[in-house]
C-alpha cells in the first residue's frame, strides 16, 4: 500500500500547469478538489467518493472540532446501526413522504427476499427513536442528548458534486429529548452557540435563516437553516429542527413527570455534514488552490529548506531543529526533505493550501532570521529566527480573521433590500434578496417564481418590517430572503 499521504504520489501523476481561473467557478472547484487529494470520484458508484489521505484529515480535523464542542456540552456520542426496517421508517408519516424517494433499499439477504425491507439511514430520527422510547422512563432520565458522526445515505438525482451534493455522506447528527418545548428550545440557543464557535474556527460567516413552512424539514415543527453564501449562491452548511412532539407520539417516546404522569418529550436535531469542508474550499480558495483555516490544517507549517552547494548538511541541520521545536510547541509541522527543487515544493503546498511556509536557507541562518510565507495573503517576510514559534501563533491567528472578515464582508455586500421585484434588471439583481414580505405562501411562491430564486426564509432572529408586501401589497409583518441555491 503506497502511502497516499505523501504529497509525492499525488502531484507526480499530475500536470503542473495553473488551475482554472477561479471566474469558472465550478471547473476550478473540481479540479482542486482533485490536485489538493482530498477525494477520489472514480470509485465506480457515482456519488460516493473515497477520501483519500489528506481529504481524510481535513474532515477528521473538523469532526474533532465538533467533537470537543458537544462533548463539552453534555452530549454523548453514540453509534447506531446503518440499517432501518421499513416498519419504523415508515411510522412518522411526514417524514416518510419528504425522504421516501431518497432512500436505498436493502430488499434481499443472500438468496431470500426480506419480509421487511431495510434501508439506508438518509438521517437517523427513525432508527434512534424507537431506542429512545425504551431508553426514557423518568424524567430524571431527560433531558437525552447524544450524536453521532456516521455516513447517511441519499440517492441524489442532480448532478454531484464532491462534498457539495453526494449519495454517501459524511454526517454530523446530534439528537436530543427535552420535558417540555421550553427545554427543547433552550437546547437550540445552546446549538446556536456551539455553531458560532464552530464557525469562526473554519473561518465560515454564516446567515440563519427559519425556513417557511413549505420547505422546513420533513416532521419538523420548525427548521433553522444554516446557510453560506459561496460564489455568488446560497450553500446550506447545516441544520436545528425543533420538532416538539411531532416524533415522540408516533415513537411512543414518554416519561413520568414529578407526579407521576405521563408525558410526551420535545425533541431537538442538529445537523452538519461534509458541506462545511465544500464551504471552507469553494470560499476561502484562490486561483494557487486550497487555503485552509490553521485550526483544521493537516500541517500548520511547512519548513522547505533552500540548499546551497557544499552546505547541504547544514541547512538539513537547522530544519530538522525548527521542526523539532515547532512541533514541540504543538504546531502539526513537516518538514519537506526530499529532492526536488523548491518552487515546486512551494506549488505543491500552495495547492494544499498549507497556512505558513518557512523557507530556511544558509544566508537566513547567518542573518539569524527564516523567510515567512502566508498562504492567505500571499505575503513573504522575513523574520527573526528566535521567538518564530511565537511569531507563528501570533500569524495564525490573524489568518483566521482575516479569512472569516474577508469571507463576511462578501456575504454582507451581497444582500440587498428590493423595493421591486418584477422591474429589477437581471444584471443587478442583488445575490441575496430582502423583502417585505405578508407571511403568506402564495406571496413567497410567487416571489420564487418572479426572481428564479429559492427563499431562504426569515431571518433568526425575526425582523419586523415597516413595508407593505412586495407582491399583494398587504401589511408585511416581516423581511423574507431569496437567493440561488446549490
Ligand atoms: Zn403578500
Amino acid at each position: 500500500m503506497p502511502n497516499l499521504f505523501n504529497p509525492r504520489i499525488f502531484v507526480l501523476s499530475m500536470r503542473l500547469d495553473e488551475l482554472p481561473p477561479r471566474e469558472s467557478f465550478l471547473d476550478w472547484y473540481n479540479e482542486i478538489v482533485e490536485k489538493a487529494g482530498l477525494t477520489d470520484k472514480r470509485y465506480p458508484i457515482k456519488g460516493m467518493n473515497v477520501w483519500t489521505p489528506y481529504g481524510w484529515k481535513i474532515m477528521q480535523s473538523v469532526d474533532s472540532l465538533i467533537r470537543r464542542e458537544f462533548d463539552a456540552t453534555g452530549h454523548d456520542e453514540v453509534n447506531f446501526p446503518t440499517l432501518i426496517p421499513e416498519t419504523e421508517f415508515a411510522k412518522e408519516a411526514e417524514h416518510i413522504k419528504g425522504f421516501g424517494k431518497d432512500v436505498f433499499w436493502v430488499t434481499h439477504a443472500g438468496e431470500n427476499e426480506l419480509d421487511v425491507r431495510l434501508l439506508l439511514r438518509p438521517t437517523s430520527e427513525t432508527a434512534m427513536y424507537p431506542m429512545f422510547s425504551l431508553w426514557i422512563r423518568s424524567h430524571s432520565d431527560l433531558p437525552l442528548k447524544i450524536y453521532q458522526i456516521v455516513s447517511t445515505f441519499r440517492y441524489e438525482t442532480k448532478q454531484t458534486r464532491a462534498f457539495i451534493r453526494v449519495r454517501e455522506i459524511h454526517f454530523f447528527e446530534s439528537h436530543t429529548a427535552h420535558r417540555d418545548f421550553e427545554d427543547a428550545e433552550k437546547q437550540i440557543k445552546e446549538d446556536l452557540e456551539i455553531l458560532d464557535r464552530l464557525m469562526k474556527k473554519l473561518c465560515l460567516p454564516y446567515l440563519m435563516h427559519r425556513r417557511p413552512d413549505w420547505d422546513k424539514f420533513a416532521g419538523a415543527y420548525y427548521s433553522l437553516g444554516i446557510d453560506t453564501l459561496m460564489e455568488g449562491k446560497i450553500l446550506q452548511i447545516g441544520s436545528i429542527h425543533q420538532y416538539r412532539d411531532n416524533f415522540s407520539r408516533p415513537y411512543d417516546i414518554e416519561y413520568e413527570d414529578e407526579n407521576g404522569e405521563h408525558r410526551y418529550v420535545h425533541q431537538t436535531t442538529f445537523g452538519m455534514s461534509e458541506r462545511l469542508l465544500g464551504a471552507v474550499i469553494g470560499i476561502h480558495g484562490d486561483e494557487h488552490g486550497l487555503i485552509l483555516p490553521p485550526a483544521i490544517a493537516p500541517y500548520q507549517v511547512v519548513i522547505v529548506p533552500i540548499p546551497k552547494k557544499g552546505h547541504q548538511e547544514e541547512v538539513y541541520a537547522a530544519c530538522r531543529e525548527l521542526e523539532e521545536e515547532l512541533s514541540g510547541a504543538g504546531y502539526r509541522v513537516h518538514l519537506d526533505d526530499r529532492d526536488m527543487r523548491p518552487g515546486n515544493k512551494y506549488y505543491q503546498w500552495e495547492i494544499k493550501g498549507v497556512p505558513i511556509r518557512i523557507e530556511l536557507g544558509l544566508r537566513d541562518m547567518e542573518n539569524g532570521t527564516v523567510m515567512l510565507f502566508r498562504r492567505d495573503t500571499l505575503e513573504k517576510e522575513s523574520v527573526q529566527r528566535r521567538g518564530v514559534a511565537e511569531k507563528i501563533a501570533e500569524i495564525m491567528q490573524d489568518i483566521e480573521k482575516h479569512l472569516y472578515v474577508r469571507a463576511m464582508k462578501k456575504m454582507e455586500g451581497s444582500i440587498k433590500e428590493v423595493s421591486n421585484l418584477s422591474e429589477t434588471d437581471p444584471e443587478s439583481m442583488p445575490e441575496i434578496i430582502k423583502a417585505s414580505w405578508c407571511g403568506k405562501e402564495s406571496c413567497g411562491i410567487k416571489m420564487e417564481e418572479i426572481t428564479d430564486m429559492n427563499v431562504l426564509g426569515t431571518a433568526e432572529p425575526e425582523e419586523k418590517s415597516q413595508e407593505k408586501c412586495l407582491i399583494c401589497g398587504e401589511k408585511a409583518e416581516k423581511y423574507i430572503y431569496l437567493s440561488k441555491t446549490y
